[in-house]
């Protein structure tokens, strides 16, 4: 009953590119790349000045391969330049604007052509598309609408490739739950956290999510492990996919997964992937973990050359099963600047979250709260756990304390204090969750 529907006609002309023969994908690369290089040359100043100084000029750009001269591009030159000196086009050309959520400081503005919103509603058509969507689907949109790019970057393209969409955004839990179960929705998407409340709010109830037509799940936006997928699709009865996009790039629609489930494909003929030594900058081949740096191939509006984007992963270099051509990304699982060093280690959220789930009894809701005691990295870990656990006996609760601490020291090489919270305490996010709380510069005496 929750078997995907054949794939249409609709479905395989929109997924052509994503087969492309690799030669004619490599010139179609390199003569994209070239027309951005020109118009990001003669328009925008910060590009020009950078490319001068390194002695490279447009002409120098004749294939793709000769990507690595450019330099690097970065969050901060969009800040500097706020709101639009980046912009290659005239304003009169721009039909949209749109601003990063602005989880690490003050937001970024990007604009759009109409051509930028074909390219963007056609990535999105693939990305929908590779995850068994088609005409006739109803996807209830629960990212958020705004400047978020989550919302209408989804909308338009879900709407192009004929799904029907419930535009209903993010929140409003009881309402989302009830639309589910009423508008007869097929596919979902938001960001893996809101999910799972919506999960836990289903079963709060008296919702079964196994029992509905629903049966696609696109989420993105924010890191998550394989556990999660593992505790989504059990829990709800779907396949969930992985999306991957940032505001600077284009929003989301820069990377999905297929149904094979291993790795991001990168929508190359848009979107020209790298992965350099964050450290060096020197770039790194295919098959080792760094930072990812994408260039637009096609934007117009605010291009984006070698653009740093501080999210770690690899690029898989084997082809997929599925057969699409796309080179494919590791799932994102943190973001360099998402890491925090407890006594010389570094840590990230997602290792935690790994840890959480390999225990039973505990929800992946969970919250890392940093302080500083006599000069020293204090860590907590609150984590929720099932209301049968929190009603049991105390020497039980002891037991899955030490169960879960020993999880996280196995995955992280660190000890760190875990708290037993009550289910429902840690703070639901709509949108993008945030799993840590730094108070470390914050406690009165220390040096900022
Ligand atoms: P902000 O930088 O303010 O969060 P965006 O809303 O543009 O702005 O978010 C883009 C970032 O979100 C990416 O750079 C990445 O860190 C994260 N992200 C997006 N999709 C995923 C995903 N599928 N997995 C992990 N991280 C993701
Ligand atoms: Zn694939």
């Amino acid at each position: 009953m929750k078997e995907p529907s054949c794939h249409n006609w609709h479905v395989h002309a929109v997924s052509m590119p994503d087969f492309m023969p690799l030669k004619k994908l490599g010139e179609l690369q390199g003569k994209r790349l070239r027309s951005v290089v020109e118009s990001a040359y003669a328009n925008v100043a910060c590009f020009r000045k950078r490319m001068d100084a390194r002695k490279v000029k447009p002409q120098d750009i004749k294939g793709i391969a000769d990507i690595s001269l450019l330099p690097f591009s970065e969050k901060n030159d969009l800040r500097t330049t706020y709101p639009f000196g980046l912009f290659a086009s005239p304003m009169k050309d721009v039909v949209r604007l749109h601003a990063s959520s602005g989880t690490t400081g003050k937001p970024i503005v990007v604009g759009y052509t109409a051509r930028d919103m074909e390219v963007w509603k056609n990535v999105i058509m693939r990305t929908l598309a590779a995850a068994g969507m088609h005409r006739g689907d109803i996807l209830q949109n629960a990212f958020g609408y705004g400047l978020f790019t989550g919302g209408l970057g989804l909308h338009y393209g879900a709407e192009a490739l004929g799904a029907t969409v419930i535009p209903i955004s993010g929140g409003n839990t009881e309402r989302q739950i009830m639309l589910l179960c009423d508008l007869k929705v097929t596919a979902i998407c938001c960001t893996p956290t809101y999910f799972i409340h919506l999960m836990e709010h289903a079963e709060k109830m008296g919702v079964d999510l196994k029992k509905l037509p629903l049966r696609v799940g696109v989420f993105g936006a924010e890191p998550w492990t394989e556990g999660m997928r593992l505790f989504i699709e059990k829990g709800a009865g779907i396949k969930a996919f992985d999306i991957y996009g940032l505001t600077e790039i284009i929003g989301p629609g820069v990377a999905a997964e297929c149904e094979r489930h291993c790795g991001l494909h990168v929508f190359e003929d848009c979107f020209y992937p790298e992965i350099i030594d964050p450290v060096s900058g020197k770039n790194l081949p295919d098959g080792k973990e760094g930072e990812l740096v994408l260039s637009t191939l096609q934007k117009e509006a605010t291009p984006m050359l070698r653009y740093r984007t501080h999210d770690m992963t690899t690029i898989l270099p084997e082809p997929c099963k599925c057969g699409r051509t796309l080179r494919r990304i590791m799932r994102i699982d943190h973001r360099s600047d998402d890491m925090f060093i407890i006594r010389g280690v570094n840590v990230y959220p997602s290792q935690i979250e790994a840890a959480l789930l390999k225990v039973e009894q505990t929800f992946p809701h969970y919250l890392v709260i940093l302080t500083k005691a006599n000069g020293l990295d204090q860590v907590e870990v609150q984590v929720e756990v099932t209301r049968e656990v929190f009603s049991d006996r105390i020497s039980e609760m002891e037991n899955l304390r030490g169960k879960i601490s020993l999880s996280i020291e196995h995955v992280v090489g660190l000890r760190m204090n875990v708290r037993l919270v009550e289910p429902q305490t840690i703070e639901r996010s709509q949108g993008k969750a945030k799993r840590v709380v730094d108070r470390r510069t914050m406690n009165p005496g220390d040096k900022l």
